[in-house]
């Protein structure tokens, strides 16, 4: 039985990019390493939980380590307040919410006048009511999570943000009887929050400079957080998982995963590379299975700066040296969670390259790793087909049958 190093290169897909000749960023980058993995192992092209579908890293990442979101992907809000860093218990529920500005029960701005930065806001409201616990944490801008903590809680909770401006505020309603308590507990929990802001100094301070303040949250998509089957109990593994990504960490911590820091890793463009990769192979005497997440390609396809995207995929490459010396008794999985094409600025449903490298496996003839050079590769699959693969090359799985 091999080692597992999956490495996930968010984003990793691309299209082509006029500055590169019409290349994808993988086509135009040095990258002899991704090349030599290729070259020793098998090919193909991979589509995120299915054909054409555009995944968020959630959803993709999910379907990747075997849970199928349709079962598991409670909805927006639990994998927001998870990309936010909040440490999240399964039962917890969660919204996404937005500071916004209201004058006579009226929003007159749902981004409350683009605030920068309401962490100081955020910490005043944290509170407990009838048990439930209510914590709340500041993203960029005006944008921020919800997360209910305590027993009884349900996530049939309408919005109460009217998606409008110049509509009235809403309360939280309950879909069904048995989140009566839940709806309940949050009206309480706003009402009091409505006090704190707007008796708030940063509010009056806003309010004096002529500024709309940031005087209420506006609650919406309503999640319960899943319970996922072990990880490491479901694929007899001992995972761990290595990034710099709250999100992808949050999942994988509740997927079973210990977490491993990694020193000057930042989960964007100037993360350390070379470290990254050195302690996963370190970290092969303590687990045999590590997940990587490396984020920086996904941010060069956000931001449309195809040279971002080829920087993350050479800087990477170079770190990847260290892996030609362990494929004896380790297999390397290269893959992306979705495409983010420069051209594009966000996720699409194009598959992307994946590559299983590992000595003494059947190679097919693609010698190159990159979108066009694996579609001669052996395989098209979906992400749900990688676990069985890896498991596989990994000489893990159980036989199926006699
Ligand atoms: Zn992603
Ligand atoms: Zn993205």
């Amino acid at each position: 039985m091999k080692n597992v190093i999956l490495l996930i290169m968010d984003g990793l897909g691309d299209r082509p990019n006029e500055i590169f000749d019409n290349k994808t960023a993988l086509q135009y980058s040095y990258k002899p390493n991704m090349d030599f993995l290729a070259e020793h192992g098998v090919t193909g092209l991979m589509s995120p939980v299915s054909y054409g579908i555009r995944s968020g890293s959630d959803t993709s990442h999910l379907s990747i380590l075997g849970y199928n979101p349709e079962n598991y992907y409670t909805g927006r809000g639990p994998f927001e307040a998870l990309g936010l860093g909040i440490d999240l218990k399964p039962g917890d529920i969660a919204f996404r919410a937005n500071y916004a500005s209201v004058i006579n029960n009226t929003v007159v701005d749902r981004r409350a006048g683009r605030i920068k930065d309401t962490n100081n806001l955020s910490k005043e409201l944290e509170t407990e009511i009838d048990g439930v616990k209510f914590i709340i944490k500041s993203g960029v801008e005006h944008r921020a999570a919800l997360v209910l903590r305590g027993d009884n809680l349900s996530d049939k909770i309408s919005d109460t943000d009217p998606h409008n401006i110049d509509s009235k505020l809403l309360n939280a309603m309950p879909l069904d009887n048995e989140a009566k308590f839940t709806a309940n507990v949050i009206n309480k929990f706003l009402e009091r929050s409505r006090k704190i802001l707007n008796e708030h100094k940063m509010n009056k301070d806003l309010i004096l400079n002529g500024k709309l303040p940031a005087n209420e949250i506006l609650l919406r998509g309503a999640g319960k957080v899943p319970e996922l089957p072990d990880f490491n109990k479901k694929y007899n593994l001992r995972a761990a998982c290595i990034s710099g990504t709250p999100l992808i960490r949050g999942i994988a911590k509740l997927a079973g995963f210990d977490i491993i820091n990694v020193n000057g890793m930042t989960g964007r463009i100037d993360t350390d590379y070379n470290n990254i990769i050195n302690t996963a192979v370190e970290s092969l005497n303590e687990y045999n299975f590590i997940l990587i997440n490396i984020k920086g390609t996904d941010i060069g396809g956000h931001d449309k700066k195809p040279e971002i995207k080829k920087y993350a995929i050479e800087e990477t490459d170079k770190a990847l040296k260290q892996l030609k010396s362990i494929l004896n008794d380790t297999l390397i999985v290269i893959t992306g969670d979705h495409s983010t094409p420069c051209s594009y600025g966000d996720h699409t449903g194009d598959p992307v390259p994946v590559l299983f490298s590992t000595n003494g496996i059947i190679n097919d003839d693609v010698k190159r790793f990159d979108e066009l050079s694996v579609s001669h590769g052996y395989y098209k699959i979906k992400s749900s087909d990688i676990m069985p693969l890896i498991l596989s090359y990994s000489d893990r799985s159980e036989k199926y049958g006699a």
